[in-house]
């Protein structure tokens, strides 16, 4: 997707705060953070949102999961943190590459609604 931020930021064109990165993820900070700490972890091949995969990323998104608690740990994240996934413009997404937000570093409110990403 030529168009797509997170498609050049994953290329390395368009730079950005990179934590993790192999062949298959990114992963780096969010350019507004809603918390001490919050990144985005994304694939790091183009799917439109968590409704567009399929089965063949199983493999993929179940790396991502288990990445999320590897890199919260490495970020500082031991007394935990909040996992978003906006899907749609109904959930919320405002840029279209499937990405995990990573969020944490302060008390977090039991009530999600009190937490946004934007
Ligand atoms: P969404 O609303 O799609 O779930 O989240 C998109 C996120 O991308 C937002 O939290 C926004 O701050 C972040 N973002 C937008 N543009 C950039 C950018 O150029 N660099 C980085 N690091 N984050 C960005
Ligand atoms: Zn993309």
């Amino acid at each position: 997707m030529s168009d797509c931020l997170f498609c050049k930021i994953a290329a390395g064109e368009i730079p950005a705060k990179v934590i993790f990165e192999d062949e298959d993820v990114i992963a780096f900070h969010d350019i507004h953070p809603v918390a001490p700490v919050h990144f985005l972890l994304l694939p790091k091949v183009h799917i439109d949102s968590l409704a567009h995969a399929t089965a063949q990323h199983q493999a993929l998104l179940g790396k991502m999961m288990l990445l999320t608690s590897k890199l919260a740990a490495e970020q500082g994240l031991s007394d935990g943190y909040r996992t978003i996934i906006n899907t749609g413009h109904g959930g919320g997404q405002t840029f279209f590459h499937l990405h995990i937000h990573i969020i944490g570093g302060k008390p977090l409110s039991t009530n999600i609604s009190e937490i946004s990403t934007q």
